[in-house]
């Protein structure tokens, strides 16, 4: 058996190859894990549990269809849809995990995140994050009109791409030295994240002469009609990235 993880799918209704492809890994291989672990970045945006697109009502149908098969799933928020919510989580069938969490898997100690946080170089991403993750502004977001909402998240996306487009690439990653900090206060040498779709198996030196891994999660891609994903399987074997083909 063994447990699988999946992020940055960025689900929209623009993409809906995309979506099929969930639809049939959670049908299929999925079907078959002790669990399934979503790193965040699931939804491409989130403008609250009150406002479900064709996209959200089929995933949360697809989802649930597998919690009701048994396999536990986890979701974690990433840097689009941290607005999803209790209600979201419930119709789907999983659990709300925080923004990093410690979980032990087949003996390894293992961190999971959505890794945004340690991406500390992009310091005008990081302004931006911690004024739409104050507790006050999302409870004020939440009360606005839907169409305020919705105009307010295309413009935070517009914005994005804009800073994207300019920045330079080498602060879109995680920083190294937050990333050994990490390592080390969590006393753990193996992390799996998402959020900056740069898939890889990367080796890390810590100071008490240890090395640690860090998995990074491929993000879901393909407009036309080939859409590709993968999910990492972990198991008392190690770590394994699979690829999705529709
Ligand atoms: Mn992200």
């Amino acid at each position: 058996m063994s447990t699988l993880f999946i992020s940055d799918l960025h689900l929209e209704n623009a993409r809906p190859l995309i979506t099929n492809l969930l639809g049939v890994f959670l049908q299929t291989r999925a079907r078959t894990a002790d669990a399934l672990y979503i790193l965040g970045d699931l939804f491409e945006s989130w403008i609250g549990d009150d406002f479900l697109d064709d996209t959200a009502r089929r995933v949360a149908a697809d989802l649930a269809d597998l919690a009701r098969n048994g396999v536990p799933i986890f979701f974690m928020h990433g840097n689009r849809d941290f607005l999803l919510g209790k209600d979201y989580a419930a119709m789907a069938g999983f659990s709300l995990l925080p923004e990093s969490v410690v979980i032990n898997f087949y003996g390894v100690p293992t961190l999971l995140l959505h890794v945004d946080t340690l991406c500390t170089d992009d310091v005008e991403y990081q302004k931006f994050r911690s004024q739409v993750r104050n507790p006050q502004f999302q409870a004020g977001f939440l009360r606005l009109p839907v169409e305020q909402r919705l105009a307010m998240a295309a413009g935070a996306r517009d914005a994005s791409k804009k800073h994207t487009g300019k920045a330079n690439m080498s602060i879109m990653d995680v920083n190294e030295q937050a990333v050994v900090a990490e390592f080390e206060r969590n006393g753990i040498v193996r992390m799996i994240h998402g959020h900056t779709h740069r898939p890889a198996f990367h080796q890390h030196a810590l100071s008490a002469n240890a090395a640690a891994e860090r998995i990074v999660l491929s993000e879901w891609h393909g407009r036309g009609s080939f859409p590709h994903g993968s999910y990492l399987e972990v198991d008392e074997n190690g770590c394994r990235s699979v690829p999705l083909e529709a």
